[in-house]
């Protein structure tokens, strides 16, 4: 019968198909920056969950702190009442956000369910029914979110219809645009980028229409790219002039992934709306949003809410983590370590090895570090491109992943460009990222052999 079967195995017969999964390991305990399965076999995890145990897998203080809370209240309703657990960790939270207008918060549990508050928000106070989103952009896989997630078809294939309203225009990403090579200048990407959005508002969806403006500052499973902060103020002003909101979504970038709490800090601008998830609560399912209070009580009583949202569990966790981060400084280790990583990539590029010769791209801030491959085929920028079958499909990431998980190191790829993503806990050793290298750089070989 089934429960005489192999844990895997039950898990392939009774877990839905359409989770794609990148191992068969069964994960049964998490330390830092390892995994162990039910086998025994030790992984180093360099994708945190996908970005989410910022801390490192069980935060001896993260854990404490949600075991706590176990044994004081788990599920304190907010359409019921205040939860002080939510309020102790609001205090915390506010001012760390990256800008001081942020003052209304709406607790959720996961990024996209925040996404979606933050588009009902956004129409609901303009009065206005359109969004423009990045191409390459993720946003999540329920129905409105879907529809406005441009990084892969998989999401939208075969699920429609999606929700309406929704149109695209270019993020400043060499990979987007025709002729554009890793060497165009980044201020010429930025103002193509700025061209076509506004082409997009006299084309597509007109200023009247659109309520708002939605991009990750740090184009995620789009790519690993990092938009340049003069696309970030040039995207204010336009949204300034044109009344439209600036909603960014830190689900992945923020919470320190960067080197900074939020990526956007650095900018300098403005959100309107800030959405944030993953990496707040280290494991704890917990995202929220973000506004001034003026705009935030747009929204009618009743209008917001859920059973779960801001899990009590969940907000003590999150404010464990926050004094983590100050108490343990993770901000110098994520400094320290991004530099340690870049170096040995670029070190790794350059070597004029085989290996090294497949890398195209190292790009990214902190520990969101995206490596794109090189496709000699796709030359593009030269006169024979026409000639050629462009050919824009990853082909060396996900072998690279494979023979990292023969290695027993976890990493992601992302993006249909061919990229790979390196996001390992903010709390990782030098040790540990040197055995990562090490591994990495075999794995790449094994492949470029
Ligand atoms: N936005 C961004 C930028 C994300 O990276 C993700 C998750 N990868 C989401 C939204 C959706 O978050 P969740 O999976 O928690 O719904």
């Amino acid at each position: 019968t089934s429960s005489d079967l192999d844990t895997a195995a039950f898990g392939e017969q009774h877990i839905a198909k359409g989770i794609g999964r990148l191992t068969k390991h069964v994960f049964e305990e998490g330390k830092g920056t390892f995994i162990t399965t039910d086998k025994g076999v030790k992984l180093l995890d360099l994708t945190s969950g996908i970005g989410v145990v910022n801390l490192g897998h069980c935060h001896p203080k993260v854990s404490a702190a949600a075991a706590a809370q176990c044994n004081k209240i788990t599920h304190a309703q907010v359409n019921i009442g205040f939860s002080a657990a939510q309020i102790a960790l609001l205090k915390e939270l506010i001012p760390i956000l990256p800008h001081k207008s942020l003052d209304s918060v709406f607790l959720w549990n996961s990024g996209a369910e925040a996404v979606e508050a933050a588009v009902k928000l956004a129409r609901n106070a303009t009065k206005k029914p359109n969004i423009i989103v990045m191409q390459g952009s993720y946003h999540g896989r329920t129905n409105a979110t879907a529809s406005m997630t441009r990084s892969k078809t998989i999401y939208g294939e075969g699920h429609g219809p999606l929700m309406g309203g929704v149109f695209a225009t270019a993020f400043p990403y060499y990979s987007q645009f025709g002729s554009a090579t890793k060497d165009t200048p980044k201020e010429d990407l930025v103002n193509e980028a700025l061209l076509q959005l506004k082409l997009t508002l006299q084309q597509q969806t007109s200023p009247a229409d659109t309520a708002a403006i939605i991009l990750e500052p740090v184009l995620g499973e789009g790519g690993y790219v990092p938009a340049p902060p003069e696309f970030l103020q040039g995207l204010r002003k336009i949204c300034d002039e044109n009344n439209i909101l600036l909603i960014v979504d830190e689900v992945q970038s923020g919470m320190g992934r960067t080197g900074q709490m939020f990526f956007i800090e650095e900018s300098g601008v403005r959100p309107d709306i800030l959405i944030f998830a993953k990496g707040i609560a280290n494991g704890f399912p917990l995202s929220g949003i973000a506004s001034s209070k003026e705009l935030m009580d747009l929204q009618k009583p009743g209008s917001m809410g859920g059973t779960y949202a801001g899990n009590a569990v969940a907000c003590a966790a999150a404010k464990a983590v926050i004094e983590v981060f100050r108490e343990e400084k993770i901000l110098d280790n994520v400094a320290a370590r991004s530099k340690q990583l870049f170096s040995f990539l670029q070190d790794l590029k350059s070597s004029g090895t085989k290996a090294g010769n497949l890398i195209e791209d190292i790009r990214g801030k902190g520990l969101m570090v995206g490596l794109q491959f090189a496709h000699p085929e796709l030359q593009r920028g030269s006169s024979n491109t026409a000639s050629k079958e462009a050919k824009v499909q990853p082909q060396i990431a996900p072998k690279v992943v494979q023979e990292c998980v023969n290695r027993d190191m976890l990493l992601l790829s992302t993006s249909v460009f061919d990229v790979l993503r390196f996001i390992p806990p903010l709390t990782i050793s030098e040790e540990e990222l040197d055995q990562a290298c090490k591994i990495f750089k075999e794995s790449l070989e094994a492949v470029a052999k």
